[in-house]
């Protein structure tokens, strides 16, 4: 079983308006305090982002913010956090979120979200590392995502193997459970390589 130390968390920079995935997002920071989980995250203190963070604080749990320069504007960034990493940009962000997290937790969110889940997924899938990604699907928020994926293996364009490195579940506790005991194929991203 891996260790989780640290899990940064994706998700939406604005609230929404479904009441489930906002208290889910309180549910989550409050799971990841409990489990001594440090949260790494976007820096905001608003949206789904903010909740999680305010709720990890509030159950003595350790938040990490890292934010780009650029983003660092005082109405959004959270200055109440146990760390608040600034960054030249996007690009040096995002590694750093990377290096500093032993998996990563997509919540609902918008294009930032699916932009930072994909490029993990596809890291994963080139074997550019090996942590484990999970997809809390709240209140069936992904499942037309899930079937657009797929759909991906169904057209070729996607393997099965590579479709399962995407842990899915609706509950916290299971999906860090799928999290603790994964075990990354390491299979080819390629369908049909020996053609090459
Ligand atoms: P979105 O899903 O489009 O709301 O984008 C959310 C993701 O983009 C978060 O996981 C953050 O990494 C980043 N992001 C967007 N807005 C902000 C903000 N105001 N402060 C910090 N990060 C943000």
């Amino acid at each position: 079983m891996r260790k989780l130390e640290s899990i940064c968390v994706f998700c939406g920079s604005n609230e929404g308006n479904d009441n489930e995935i906002i208290s889910a997002a309180s549910q989550l920071g409050e799971a990841l305090a409990k489990n001594e989980i440090t949260l790494v995250y976007g820096a905001a203190k608003i949206g789904i982002m903010g909740l999680i963070a305010k709720s990890a604080l509030e159950y003595n749990g350790k938040v990490i913010g890292i934010i780009p320069e650029f983003l660092k504007l005082k109405e959004v960034v959270h200055l109440g956090l146990t760390e608040l990493i600034t960054t030249q940009n996007m690009h040096e962000r995002k590694l750093l979120m990377q290096n500093k997290s032993d998996g990563f937790i997509t919540m609902p969110g918008g294009m930032g979200t699916m932009e930072e889940l994909f490029e993990l997924i596809t890291w994963l899938q080139l074997g550019l590392h090996s942590k484990p990604i999970g997809l809390l699907n709240v209140n069936h928020y992904y499942d037309d995502l899930i079937l657009m994926i797929e759909k991906m293996v169904k057209k070729g364009f996607l393997t099965m193997d590579n479709f399962e490195l995407l842990l899915v579940d609706d509950n916290i506790d299971s999906l860090l459970h799928k999290m603790k005991n994964f075990k990354d194929p390491h299979s080819p991203k390629w369908l049909n390589s020996e053609r090459s």
